[in-house]
């Protein structure tokens, strides 16, 4: 069980106690109430990826503004909290927030380098493992159907 809820931003973890939307931005607090660090997110066209995992509970977003990418996780402490926080976002967004299982950071990872290199991807609905393709190479899960690796580039048969 987590201490706290967690923003995660481009790995660097951060506590928040309340997240709370303000037209189409979250806005996350500490315990004594003041904004977080870089605690302010778009919910806007600048989100490329919204991802979530019901199991971690999670909303990991990827971002790209200006050429600037950021992977923005979001993590609660408690399925209650993930639940409020995914409705809020979802609404927010306003677009689909597609399921993925527990490698979500790593996918979400993949598809901000893959985003670097102009790549862009169409996301997917991941839930079972075993509808996932195994990357020959890396191991890496990828989407049922995916021709090539999303973390290695190397051919899925
Ligand atoms: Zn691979």
């Amino acid at each position: 069980m987590l201490d706290s809820n967690y923003l995660i931003i481009n790995r660097n973890p951060q506590k928040f106690s309340k997240m709370k939307i303000a037209g189409r931005t979250a806005v996350f607090f500490d315990e004594g109430g003041k904004p977080v660090n870089y605690g302010v997110i778009a919910l806007d066209d600048s989100v490329y990826a919204a991802l979530c995992c019901e199991e971690v509970c999670n909303i990991t977003l990827v971002t790209n503004k200006s050429g600037i990418r950021n992977v923005v996780t979001i993590l609660w402490d408690t399925t209650e909290g993930y639940q409020e926080g995914y409705d809020q976002i979802s609404k927010a967004l306003n677009r689909h927030i597609s399921v993925q299982n527990k490698k979500l950071n790593r996918y979400a990872e993949a598809i901000a380098e893959k985003l670097a290199l102009g790549i862009r991807l169409r996301v997917t609905d991941v839930v079972d493992e075993a509808e996932m393709a195994i990357c020959p190479e890396c191991g890496m899960l990828n989407p049922a159907g995916s021709k090539y690796c999303l973390d290695c580039g190397a051919e899925i048969s």
